[in-house]
């Protein structure tokens, strides 16, 4: 890992950036490491499209608010655009955007037939009743019509969705379309065409990378500590699987704060946000930590799980962790993965680790387009060498290179976006 960013002090202050500077910057440098068309790199720093819609929604307590919705698609070179849905007050386009390109290298990486989208509406999700919820859903899917569908944009959860969100959004499309249409979002509940173990994925993705990694930087998994940020579905989902493979998770957290046992934490028995919101902290353990202390652990893994931008270059020092493994969706800002690239921690890029969710998106597509059932043990294989081919594909390249875990996902994905460009050409 001896290739380091180079980000000059006036970078490093503009931490605040957007998602989509970030997520531009790192296209740049990733075309530093590939040969590709300046041409290609050029249009692949634009998304084909984002949609921006008004969704009105009449309130319980009476009156109507407008929020403000998008879908940003940025690139279907290599299929369909593919990526979630969000609700969260601080979505913008730009944001949308940037993750939209996040998505096109993640199903790049794992060589899915799929290119980049991201949408969501900016609202609070937690300010909205579950009827409230529902009809903002399904008066977006109306909104987003024209622009969706299996073979077109296929949305999934993300931030502040789940599998009900999923379940209206489908259903309120496939009214408007006069037929039943599962393949239209993933994430959905088993019973309407969602895959089995498709909400457990991403964590389990983030999981497998993690023994990987930690294999491959000669450490057993059952002498390994681990703190997570973050006990929603990836960060939970990850810690219990890293500890039933016996690892030590010392630490796991929420907004709320922390809690800390450096003999291991019973991850089972603390309550993960879709079990009780928010309630980490109930659960009994020797110490309580504030959810930034969590970051500056002094163990063999770190796993940001929860927001993006929560390593910067205020605290990228402080990282004690040998290897970080990012289970949230952009958790390290681009100067603080130079100051980590610098320390020679390793930091295991989003668009790999936490691949399995659109991974099993992908599989629960496969099975809404075929009108089949895979069982959860199906899923959790074809998952597990799906991963692994992604894993092997990128370590080659850090090994050949001597490039960081994040360059050589890009290189990989860059490479195959960039030869699906050049085969299908610039038309007209
Ligand atoms: N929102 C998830 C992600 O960021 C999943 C996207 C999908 O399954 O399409 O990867």
């Amino acid at each position: 890992m001896s290739t380091t960013p180079t980000v000059d002090d006036e970078e490093a202050e503009t931490e605040s950036e957007s998602t989509l500077a970030t997520a531009r910057k790192q296209l740049q440098r990733a075309a530093t490491n590939v040969e590709v068309d300046p041409a290609i790199i050029e249009r692949l720093k634009h998304p084909t499209r984002v949609q921006q819609v008004s969704v009105p929604l009449e309130r319980e307590e009476g009156g109507v608010d407008v929020f403000t919705g998008y879908r940003a698609q940025h690139d279907d070179v290599r299929g369909p655009y593919k990526g979630g849905l969000r609700y969260h007050p601080e979505v913008t386009a730009d944001e949308c955007t940037g993750l939209s390109m996040w998505m096109t290298w993640k199903c790049a990486v794992m060589d899915l037939p799929f290119g980049g989208g991201k949408g969501g509406i900016a609202v609070d999700p937690k300010s909205l009743t579950d009827d409230e919820r529902e009809r903002l859903t399904r008066r977006f899917a109306e909104e987003l019509r024209d622009v969706v569908g299996p073979t077109k944009d296929v949305p999934a959860p993300d931030m502040g969705t789940d599998a009900q969100t999923m379940a209206w959004f489908m259903d309120a499309y496939s009214m408007q379309q006069g037929e039943t249409i599962p393949g239209v979002v993933t994430g959905k509940p088993p019973v309407i065409g969602g895959s089995y173990g498709r909400e457990a994925a991403p964590g389990r993705s983030t999981a497998i990378i993690t023994r990987e990694a930690v294999d491959y930087y000669d450490r057993e998994i059952a002498d390994a500590t681990v703190a997570v940020q973050g006990f929603g579905s990836v960060g939970a989902n990850a810690a219990r699987l890293l500890d039933d493979w016996g690892a030590t998770v010392v630490a796991v957290s929420d907004v709320n704060g922390a809690i800390y046992d450096p003999d291991g934490l019973d991850t089972r028995a603390v309550p993960t946000h879709e079990e009780e919101p928010e309630a980490v902290l109930t659960h009994e353990a020797p110490e309580t930590l504030s959810n930034e202390a969590v970051l500056e652990l002094d163990v063999d893994v770190l796993i940001p799980a929860a927001v993006g931008n929560v390593i910067t270059a205020g605290n990228a020092d402080a990282v004690d962790a040998d290897i970080v493994v990012e289970g949230a969706n952009g958790p390290t800002t681009f100067a603080a993965d130079a100051i980590l690239a610098e320390r020679d921690v390793a930091v295991i890029p989003d668009i790999l680790a936490n691949a399995g969710g659109v991974t099993v998106s992908y599989f629960e597509w496969l099975q809404d387009i075929n009108r089949r059932t895979w069982s959860l043990e199906r899923v959790n294989e074809e998952l597990e060498e799906q991963m692994l081919s992604a894993w092997r594909d990128v370590r080659d390249e850090v090994d050949a290179r001597d490039l960081t875990w994040r360059d050589a996902a890009y290189v990989v994905a860059l490479s195959r976006v960039a030869e699906a460009k050049g085969a299908r050409g610039l038309w007209p």
